[in-house]
């Protein structure tokens, strides 16, 4: 069963540069829509091991492992009866994203307490490395500890175990994929990029820009064969219009 998986990163009032950040009456609009369309959400690890074909669910996940997860987007889902999977930089839980490049405007992490709150919610608690470089451009032991420390680490702060991965920047490589599934992970999340490898699950990472046909098309390009056909329409839409410029040139 294929069951697409939204990407968000910020959900806050709070202004930044960039379209990483939805605002909460936009998330909150997202998530009436899934809950109208009738989706129920399941953690990725959940959606992983689902056996039955029947039902239509949808897995919402947060890269980073912002307070503005909880501060703003759980009240949201609570409402809706839906849960998430947060996929947190280990080293950085509780404290600002000094590892990002964000013109001075810094945002705060979940520390470990706020992190149990939402373990206690039903929520799914991944690893998102433990300093959010890119795992492509480091040295076999240095993605290994990237991989391996970030686990223990989650584990050992929230007595639980750290079954899903979601690579820094979504860059990852047959090597980086090997690497997690030796040492433990059961799933890997990354952003929709074509590359297709066992235990690698793809997301629709959504943004400040879109809109709730957008968000649909999100949805349904998840489901395989839909999104064949999205592609297939995409390319004859694609060679149609080139053939159209191409026609009204040689006039
Ligand atoms: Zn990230």
């Amino acid at each position: 069963m294929n069951i697409p998986i939204l990407t968000y990163h910020k959900v806050d009032t709070k202004f930044e540069f960039g379209i990483t950040r939805v605002t909460p009456s936009q998330f909150e609009k997202h998530i009436k829509f899934l809950q109208s369309e009738g989706f129920k959400s399941l953690t990725v690890s959940e959606a992983r091991n689902l056996k039955t074909a029947e039902g239509k669910f949808i897995c919402i996940t947060f890269d980073d492992g912002y307070k503005n997860v909880i501060d703003f987007a759980f009240p949201i889902l609570k409402k809706f009866n839906f849960k998430a999977t947060v996929f947190v930089i280990s080293n950085f839980v509780g404290k600002l994203n000094t590892w990002d490049f964000s013109f001075g405007i810094r945002f705060k992490h979940l520390s470990w307490e706020e992190l149990k709150i939402l373990l206690d919610n039903g929520w799914e608690i991944g690893s998102h490395s433990a300093n959010h470089l890119c795992l492509t451009f480091l040295d076999d032991e240095k993605i290994k500890y990237e991989l391996e420390i970030s686990k223990s680490e989650i584990e050992k702060n929230l007595g639980i175990k750290v079954r899903s991965f979601a690579p820094p920047f979504s860059r990852y490589n047959e090597k980086i994929v090997k690497f997690a599934t030796d040492l433990g992970y059961e799933g890997i999340y990354a952003l929709s990029n074509g590359m297709k490898f066992d235990g690698v699950y793809h997301r629709f990472a959504v943004y400040s820009i879109d809109t709730i046909s957008s968000l649909r098309r999100k949805i349904n390009a998840s489901n395989f064969e839909k999104f064949k056909l999205n592609l297939i329409n995409l390319f004859s839409e694609f060679t149609m219009r080139i053939n159209f410029a191409k026609n009204k040139i040689k006039k």
